[in-house]
């Protein structure tokens, strides 16, 4: 795989619902994004590069069984057009409840590549030969199955795109982020300082830097202790959170 070596990243999605996921892509800070060229992204109509004249893109499995199946020809034709645009194979990914499941490590590793293929399936999935020939890796964005791989490439291409350097007004925004250091994140208030009789915790109006450091770093691991107990595992901690972090289960245990 190429590492980048430009600003700009580029993504391909390779589909059956073009508009759909343009119009996603458009807004907010991905469509910012975009028109400040520090994205670009295409969608292809895989139904464009059909050799049927009925533009038919999808057949019944060989062998029975429910459903449709994904023709391998038009969507290898619609990659290779991209690898002709390009010059080069950029890497191909299928989202496929079949795939490893998408993790922040993973995100922030395909945020270093130069550009992304996606290929997105739809109906029963797609011809197998097609995976075999063509794609370098599959990713699920979860342990449940959908109608079709658009909104998984929207879920990848959003959390891959705020890793790319410009994206996000600065690196903290996701660095502090759940799931990157494998700790949840503290919580987060606005305001007003009182809402409907709940007050913000004081510490976050003290103005002291390192206390508001400490709070938060406090209730990071907390959370992650409550609601994920299973990231601790991969979390870099002190001894001394090690240590805090015992004593705390163990008082819950009690
Ligand atoms: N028959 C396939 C199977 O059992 O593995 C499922 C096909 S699914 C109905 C149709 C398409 O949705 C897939 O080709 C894939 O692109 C996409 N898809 C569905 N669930 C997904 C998930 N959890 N993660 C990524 N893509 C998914």
């Amino acid at each position: 795989m190429p590492w980048r070596g430009c600003l700009t990243m580029r993504f391909d999605l390779l589909t059956l619902f073009p508009i759909a996921c343009e119009a996603m892509l458009s807004e907010s800070i991905i469509g910012r994004a975009r028109e400040r060229g520090i994205l670009d992204i295409h969608c292809h109509q895989i139904r464009d590069y059909t050799e049927n004249k009925q533009k038919q893109v999808d057949d019944y499995p060989y062998g029975g069984g429910m459903g449709m199946v994904m023709n391998a020809q038009p969507i290898a034709d619609c990659y290779r057009a991209v690898c002709d645009e390009l010059g080069h194979r950029p890497h191909l990914i299928y989202l496929s409840p079949q795939g490893a499941v998408l993790t922040q490590k993973r995100a922030q590793e395909l945020a270093q590549l130069p550009e992304i293929c996606l290929l997105c399936g739809h109906y029963e999935g797609v011809d197998e030969r097609v995976l075999d020939a063509l794609v370098d890796e599959q990713i699920s964005i979860g342990d449940y199955v959908l109608t079709g791989g658009e909104l998984p490439a929207m879920v990848l291409v959003d959390c891959v795109s705020r890793m790319v350097p410009g994206v996000l007004s600065d690196e903290i925004c996701f660095t502090e982020e759940s799931h990157f250091s494998s700790l949840l994140e503290y919580p987060q208030y606005t305001r007003p300082a009182v809402w409907e009789g709940r007050e913000v915790p004081e510490v976050l109006l003290s103005g002291h830097h390192a206390n508001i450091a400490a709070w938060r770093r406090e209730q990071s691991l907390l959370r992650t202790l409550r609601h994920r107990p299973d990231m601790l595992e991969h979390a870099d901690l002190t001894d001394k959170e090690r240590a805090f972090l015992e004593e705390r289960r163990e008082k819950s245990v009690d």
